[in-house]
């Protein structure tokens, strides 16, 4: 076997499924989760070397995957050393792999505010980064200060906020893997910071779906155009393919409902997408990840 020397690090046909949001899609030929950065960049140097290609997988709560699977390696990074949180007087340290909600909370609970709105938007820190989440308070890409990334040939490169471009769900943070990064943030009033972090609580909670799990973002919003606006004006929210669907509450979630396929989904986003540019002249792009 290719990964033998990684056994226990590296698994073969291991279901992708269960790891996304939408639950839906076929197998990973390879599934790699390292225990530490010299592991990680081993498996990665030897994938790159054998010209397998690498995907890396967050909290899959924007990735759909292929019926088929994807047939090359995933990387998971679930050691406890990618998910470390640091927090240094106005910097927060991060992993890529560390969930955004535990780092607001970290921050919240240490006094430094700036991220709490992105309070509800499911994932990891190194998923948020790489699609530059946002609310319309803001984007995490405007308070990174700096980041470790590592290159498809196992290279660590440290950027500053300089070095990178963020705009509306994208990042030029397209190298293979965000190892960690940093935030600046600003001083505050932890009681305040809280109440401003429930708050920002229920009203996500107001904007999606109840039970969000096998749901996920249809398309990006447009410069200051909404998809949902642009979904429901163009008729195309309840829009049903097989057992998956756009839900007709919560504009521009997509549902898939038991027994969806990962090509009902993309059914689903091309019909929606062909209707809206009819209608409205505008072209949507899917907000998912597709593998
Ligand atoms: C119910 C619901 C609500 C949501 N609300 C919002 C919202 O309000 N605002 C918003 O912006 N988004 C929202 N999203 C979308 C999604 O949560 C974000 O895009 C999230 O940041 C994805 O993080 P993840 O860890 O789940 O990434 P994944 O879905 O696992 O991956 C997404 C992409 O990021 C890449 N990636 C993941 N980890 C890393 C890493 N360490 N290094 C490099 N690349 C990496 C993957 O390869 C993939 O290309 C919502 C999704 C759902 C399901």
């Amino acid at each position: 076997m290719l990964f033998g020397k990684f056994q226990g690090s590296v698994r073969e046909g291991v279901p992708l499924a269960p790891y996304t949001w939408l639950q839906l899609g076929g197998p990973a030929k390879y599934f790699a989760e390292p225990s530490d950065v010299e592991q990680l960049q081993q498996i990665v140097r030897l994938a790159t070397q054998e010209g397998i290609p690498i995907r890396v997988l967050g909290g899959g709560s924007n990735i759909l995957v292929r019926d088929k699977g994807f047939d090359g390696l995933v990387v998971h990074l679930t050691a406890p050393c990618f998910e470390k949180i640091t927090i240094q007087g106005n910097m927060a340290e991060c992993g890529g792999a560390a969930r955004l909600a535990h780092l607001i909370t970290a921050s919240v609970g240490a006094g430094l505010g700036g991220l709490e709105h992105l309070v509800g938007i499911p994932g990891t820190v190194g998923g948020a980064l790489r699609g530059n989440s946002s609310t319309d308070e803001g984007d995490i890409g405007s308070l990174m200060a700096q980041a470790t990334l590592l290159t498809r040939k196992a290279e660590i490169v440290k950027v500053s906020a300089k070095d990178v471009t963020f705009s509306h769900r994208r990042s030029s943070l397209d190298e293979l893997m965000i190892l960690d990064a940093t935030f600046e943030l600003q001083p505050g009033d932890v009681r305040q910071l809280t109440k401003r972090e429930q708050t920002f609580w229920i009203v996500k909670r107001s904007k999606q779906p109840n039970y969000p799990t096998r749901s996920a973002l249809a398309f990006v919003d447009l410069d200051g155009v909404s998809a949902g606006e642009l979904l429901q004006r163009s008729g195309v929210n309840g829009m049903i393919e097989g057992n998956s669907q756009l839900n007709s509450t919560y504009p521009n979630y997509l549902t898939a409902n038991t027994g969806a396929t990962a090509d009902q989904i993309i059914s689903v986003l091309e019909r929606a997408k062909k209707i809206v540019l009819d209608k409205t002249g505008f072209s949507l792009q899917p907000h998912l990840v597709v593998w």
